[in-house]
């Protein structure tokens, strides 16, 4: 199988990949990062769980970062359009996990909260926004993002987001991507109207569908058990008298709740092993391996030691706890019912867990049915600390975090002059064989670093201009030669710094 190191991915990023122990790309992966990085367009059948996210965000930053320029203030370079606020949290979450070694900005932006800390991320310039589609339109509408310097756009969840009722806001998006872009296109089903949108969205896609076959949370068996926290314990060990377990993954909220989890069913003569982040890799490949090889029955686990664990074979999933996080529901549960096996997918919640089910009954788009016996308890559902901290306004203008590691200050000292980055901010040439040629104010320094006196303004216009747009606006764009094949015939591979070439 295909490893990360055969794909040639700057160095900054593998570095993120081995920390988070990323070896094997999954499926989707394997089969769009290349082709995203030849400046391909993708239209990927995928749903969550697939590592999708991944497979659009790593060609991304491959790219940003050997382009190795500035942010523009209000004109980002990548746009994801996700249809809601946690998704685009949780795709912010991942560019800056394996965008940390890179100097990039990601900015955020969503509705449901003011707009004041977003605008401020859009003023001083973040290389990728993520975005879901009302704010965006919104922010687009007031002047704060200007689109004519987007290389990449990416789609993702495009069906939820037509049954969510974005198609409109979708369509007036799309109207401004500049013409010459690489589109990345995501959906888990493609219907005859997200069809119809792909056909007009990408040009000569390459197409992977990775759709598990069968797998889908409708089939998985949900149940939901109400249970006092001093009863939970003694219910999962019923589930296992009860029931015709095989073998289940048991996820719990903490590492010591996963320890404790996994004694208590060795006690029981369950065999059990804990995976979570205390354990050593090597320790965690062992319990992994005892799992797939069917050497044990248990495997208890917090939510980002079973990132990417893919295992056939899981009759049961248990949520000891209810996820904090809605999607890591989805997530969880996915991970049995493969390959249209019977799954049963079990959730423990105890009164204080109730606004977070509740979250997660609001993602998915329906009630998680009662168990045999159960009874829905009665009282008001009082949010939890926990619960607030996650989805009030903690959150708020997460795009904050855009300078990420707390730089976003940095570089801020943008004495822009007029609407941002005008006319000429952003002449460049970069020479046909890649060298970064030519890049005013010395293409080398970090992002964060820049000084925006004047917006830059003052260059001379040596860029070479690769694109022939007809948005209006067309002073201000930048010169950036084309990464799509048969169009203006440059590649990505003919882009600056890139090894070998
Ligand atoms: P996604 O479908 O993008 O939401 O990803 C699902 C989960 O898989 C996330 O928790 C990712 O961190 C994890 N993941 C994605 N790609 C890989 C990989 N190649 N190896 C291990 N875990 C991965």
């Amino acid at each position: 199988m295909q490893n990360f190191n055969d794909i040639d991915l700057i160095e900054p990023i593998r570095r993120a990949l081995a920390d988070e122990n990323y070896e094997t790309p999954t499926p989707i992966q394997a089969q769009t990062i290349p082709a995203a990085l030849e400046g391909d367009d993708v239209l990927g059948c995928a749903q969550t769980g697939t590592g999708k996210t991944a497979a659009f965000a790593l060609p991304i930053l491959d790219y940003l970062g050997r382009l190795n320029e500035k942010a523009i203030p209000n004109r980002p370079m990548a746009l994801v359009l996700a249809p809601t606020r946690e998704l685009a949290i949780q795709i912010g979450e991942s560019f800056e996990i394996y965008g940390r070694y890179l100097k990039l900005r990601i900015a955020l932006v969503f509705g449901g909260v003011k707009q004041g800390a977003q605008v401020r991320t859009l003023n001083q310039g973040a290389h990728v926004l993520v975005a879901t589609p009302g704010r965006l339109l919104d922010l687009m509408e007031q002047g704060y993002i200007k689109l004519n310097e987007l290389d990449t756009f990416v789609l993702d969840e495009a069906d939820r987001m037509m049954d969510m009722g974005f198609m409109p806001d979708l369509k007036r998006i799309i109207r401004e991507l500049p013409h010459d872009r690489q589109s990345l296109f995501f959906s888990a089903t493609v219907p005859p109207k997200i069809r119809e949108l792909a056909e007009r969205l990408l040009t000569d896609p390459v197409s992977v569908n990775v759709t598990p076959k069968k797998k889908s949370v409708s089939l998985i068996e949900q149940q939901l058990m109400y249970v006092d926290r001093a009863e939970k314990i003694q219910t999962l060990v019923d589930i296992f008298s009860d029931q015709q377990v095989d073998q289940a993954i048991v996820f719990t909220r903490t590492k010591r709740g996963a320890n404790m989890v996994m004694q208590r069913l060795e006690r029981k003569r369950i065999s059990a092993v804990a995976i979570h982040g205390n354990k050593s890799q090597n320790a965690r490949q062992r319990a992994l391996l005892a799992f797939r090889e069917n050497k044990v029955q248990v495997m208890v686990a917090t939510d980002v030691a079973a990132r990417g664990i893919d295992i056939e074979g899981v009759t049961h999933v248990i949520n000891y706890d209810v996820p904090t996080d809605p999607e890591s529901y989805v997530h969880r549960i996915g991970r049995t019912g493969r390959a249209g096996a019977q799954g049963v997918a079990i959730t423990f919640c105890t009164t204080d867990e109730r606004s977070e089910l509740r979250d997660i009954e609001r993602l998915i788009g329906s009630k998680i049915p009662l168990g045999e016996g159960q009874q829905e308890p009665t009282g008001p559902i009082v949010k939890t600390k926990k619960a607030q901290g996650r989805s009030g306004g903690g959150r708020q203008g997460s795009s904050g975090r855009s300078g990420r590691g707390g730089g976003g200050s940095r570089g801020a000292s943008s004495g822009r002059s007029g609407s941002g980055g005008g006319s000429g901010a952003r002449n460049r040439k970069r020479s046909p064989s890649g060298g970064s040629s030519g890049r005013r104010g010395g293409g080398s320094g970090g992002v964060r670093s820049e000084s925006r006196s004047g917006g830059g303004g003052a260059g001379s216009s040596t860029g070479q201009s690769a694109r022939s747009r007809s948005s209006e606006g067309s002073s201000a764009q930048a010169k950036r030669p084309s990464r799509r094949p048969g169009k203006n015939a440059r590649k990505r591979n003919d882009r600056p710094n890139r090894s070998g070439e």
